[in-house]
């Protein structure tokens, strides 16, 4: 029914759970947090947080989430990746660490820790003309880079020096950094949205 709230979940075995969490039912989503295959199965979108992804890697396979969320990714499920979440989402991760994997899902080769030692943090705005005309406020906290958009994804933001640090592909969307802290709210609107128009969600 359209009044329902969307049912969303956020993977919540390591990184910034909380404030996605947060974000999220402020934006009326009901809002599971995620460790289990039940938990997954009864949410019809999930945001994987930014945190570390060799750490959320090697914890989704301890906790038997990978092959469930990978299923989910190919069944259509709407995600959001922030930063670690980017990276989960990407299907190829270049300097990762021995034997990290990712779920895959986004037709894309992201770089980890991209920006290097001296600038492990900053902040920009930058123009997404899919989100509007208002510039959206970026902070970047040892993010990833995108450093090739192949044939299924496409770019949505780039920083000043062309460098994608944000994709979409059907309903799965990756930035490279973390819209929860900065007050920015649209990233997750997007996602809700696509929740709401999912075939999933209304069955
Ligand atoms: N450097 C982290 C990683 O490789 C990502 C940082 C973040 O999510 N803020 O997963």
């Amino acid at each position: 029914m359209a009044g329902n709230p969307p049912k969303v979940g956020v993977l919540a075995l390591q990184g910034d759970v909380r404030e996605h969490a947060a974000l999220l039912e402020a934006l009326g989503a009901e809002v599971t947090l995620v460790r289990r295959p039940a938990e997954l199965a009864a949410v019809d979108g999930l945001v994987i947080p930014g945190g570390e992804s060799s750490v959320i890697d090697k914890l989704t396979r301890i906790f038997g989430m990978q092959a469930p969320i990978r299923a989910a990714i190919a069944d259509g499920m709407p995600m959001l990746g922030t930063c670690a979440g980017l990276i989960m989402l990407a299907d190829t991760v270049t300097d990762a660490i021995e034997g990290q994997e990712s779920f895959g899902g986004l037709d894309v080769v992201v770089r980890r820790n991209a920006f290097g030692r001296q600038v492990e943090s900053f902040e920009a705005e930058l123009a997404i003309p899919a989100l509007g005309a208002e510039p959206v406020k970026a902070a970047f906290i040892r993010g990833p880079v995108v450093e090739s958009v192949g044939p299924d994804a496409e770019a949505l933001a780039s920083l000043p020096d062309g460098r994608v640090v944000a994709v979409e592909q059907g309903g799965l969307l990756g930035i490279s950094f973390h819209p929860e802290i900065t007050g920015e709210t649209r990233f997750h609107e997007r996602f809700l949205e696509r929740v709401r128009k999912s075939p999933r969600a209304s069955a």
